[in-house]
């Protein structure tokens, strides 16, 4: 069963050796554990909900619980320590698009809100009730699942918005095909919120991002359908499509989607590199990237990561033999791993590992073969596990992420790296931080910061202590040029920094466009633009 107060399956763990431990205690300090709020305790505080009874209503406490929060850090915080303050009033699983009208309606009757949740994986507080008196009812999509058409001749399949990454693949693995979005949160994310938040996959490289899979569809918003034809091309004006791309639910329900799907591939590679530092590390993966190489993934992390990686994967007497390894090839503290992956024709992956490994070797890099891509293969979606783990040892651990042009990637990453070390300098806390370039391109790159520090016995210091590396590391973001977010959206925890991106201009822009689908502001209010008309 999926766990409601930690990440995934609750059948699957990630334990950590000893030796993990005490280097995570040596950088941060030695951890207290705190124990976590009950489920029985959570339930018996919601309030009963305020939407009276309809046939697609389920009032059921649990699953108003595991509807009431997503996976970003202040929600663990919420959820473990049992404050969590709001829940959805109902929650609705509707099974066909005529389902979703009539609850459109009803809300409109009732003057309810309308939560759109997928996969509830959001990490920046997407699908959390608002605060207010309105009455908020969460349209939970697993139900909307199949795939209602496939168009082998222009590769395009269609799909029912609500369907998770593990069963649209298995449907398109069956016939041949493969739609190739692996975000992190594949397990248990889906179409709906992919589209919703603009995701980002691990093989987008190769495949591409959701903006490039996503051809068409249909949502269906307060004011009516709107329907998307999936052409290959278009000069019509703006694209619509990228007005549901990143609507985060503020628009409308989407219901379809017609993604451009490709045959499976004959082979997927992946393959490790050690560089003696970032900065030639770096260089490498900029010429590979500017040189368009037709490879699936590159992940370049840092000294530190490399390190902190290398000593959780807890596989002690391996990593000896490796760092002996690379210390007789001269590389020492300051290594930094690259992992790039290959997809297509045994022919196009050979050649393109060759000429991969030509421009690492050129920048000082050794390879050490495909042991290690192989681990990380079948271990990449048991990653974020880690952070169950760490939390009951008494470690909080949250990432973020950004873009950056290439120009300004070197001063970026250090400044944000620095801002959420000394974040809590003043309380006299110690955080690990550390990042990795995890998607690159012609011009810029994507940096993916992972920062650990100490839980507290208290709710609100705990979130305290989030909120000032939060909010330092967001500043320095927006200072060096890079976007507040490269795949997570914006929710609530990204709202305060969108201006700084937009402009008053494009904030304005993007009110009128949720007023024009949503003039009531029905459709999950407070998240990523306020559109309710004044007065
Ligand atoms: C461990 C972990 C790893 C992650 N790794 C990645 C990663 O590699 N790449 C990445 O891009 N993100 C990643 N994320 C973030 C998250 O998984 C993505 O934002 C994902 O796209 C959310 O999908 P979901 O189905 O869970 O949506 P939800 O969290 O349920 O909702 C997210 C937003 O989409 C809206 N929405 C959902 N379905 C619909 C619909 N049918 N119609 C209209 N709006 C809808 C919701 O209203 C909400 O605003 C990760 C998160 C976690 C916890």
């Amino acid at each position: 069963m999926r766990r409601w107060n930690g990440w995934g399956s609750d059948q699957v763990d990630f334990p950590l050796t000893s030796a993990a431990k005490a280097y995570l205690a040596d950088i941060i300090g030695a951890p207290t554990p705190r124990p976590s709020a009950s489920l029985e305790d959570i339930l018996h505080r919601i309030p009963p909900g305020r939407l009276g009874t309809h046939p697609l209503i389920n009032t059921d406490p649990v699953l108003r619980l595991r509807c009431a929060r997503g996976q970003s850090l202040p929600d663990w915080i919420a959820l473990r320590f049992g404050v969590v303050d709001r829940f959805p009033d109902g929650v609705a699983q509707p099974t066909s698009e005529h389902g979703v009208e009539e609850l459109l309606s009803f809300a409109r009757k009732t003057g309810a809100c309308l939560i759109p949740y997928g996969g509830g994986t959001s990490v920046v507080g997407h699908i959390n009730p608002p605060p207010g008196d309105q009455p908020v009812l969460t349209v939970e999509m697993s139900k909307m699942f199949r795939m209602s058409d496939f168009d082998e001749t222009s590769r395009l399949a269609t799909f029912d918005a609500g369907v998770s990454g593990p069963h649209l693949e298995a449907q398109l693995r069956a016939i041949g095909y493969t739609l190739g979005h692996f975000p992190q949160s594949f397990e248990y994310s889906t179409l709906g919120g992919w589209i919703a938040t603009r995701s980002s996959g691990q093989q987008s490289l190769y495949y591409g991002r959701i903006e490039d899979l996503f051809a068409g569809g249909r949502v269906i918003t307060p004011e009516g359908i709107l329907d998307l034809p999936p052409f290959p091309a278009s000069a019509a004006g703006p694209d619509l499509r990228h007005v549901v791309l990143g609507s985060e639910g503020r628009l409308g329900i989407i219901t379809q989607a017609v993604m451009r799907v490709s045959p499976l591939a004959e082979l997927d590679r992946f393959h490790t590199v050690f560089f003696p530092d970032w900065t030639q590390g770096m260089s490498a993966v900029r010429e590979m990237a500017r040189a368009s190489l037709p490879l699936a993934m590159l992940r370049l992390t840092d000294a530190l990561e490399t390190k902190t990686t290398l000593v959780l994967a807890g596989r002690e007497r391996i990593v000896r033999l490796l760092e002996r390894l690379l210390h007789a090839r001269g590389l020492e503290q300051e290594k930094c791993l690259l992992l790039f992956g290959i997809t297509g024709t045994m022919e196009a992956v050979r050649k393109t590992r060759r000429l991969a490994l030509d421009v690492a070797r050129a920048h000082g890099g050794v390879s050490v073969g495909r042991r290690m891509g192989n681990e990380w293969r079948k271990s990449r979606f048991r990653t974020p596990y880690l952070r169950n783990t760490l939390w009951d040892l008494g470690y909080a651990v949250d990432t973020l992420e950004s873009a950056f042009i290439w120009k300004n990637l070197p001063s970026a990453i250090e400044s944000i790296l620095q801002a959420l070390r000394k974040g809590l300098e003043a309380a006299g806390e110690k955080v690990l931080a550390f990042a990795h370039i995890s998607h690159v391109y012609k011009s810029g790159a994507s940096l993916y910061f992972t920062y650990i520090f100490r839980i507290t016995s208290d709710a609100a210091q705990t979130l305290s202590r989030w909120q000032k590396l939060k909010q330092a590391a967001s500043k320095t973001i927006i200072a060096h040029g890079g976007t507040i977010t490269h795949q997570h959206g914006v929710g609530t925890d990204h709202l305060p920094y969108l201006e700084a991106e937009k402009g008053k201009l494009g904030l304005q822009a993007l009110a009128t466009l949720a007023n024009t689908f949503d003039p009531h502001g029905i459709m999950n209010p407070g998240k990523l633009v306020d559109g309710r008309k004044q007065g």
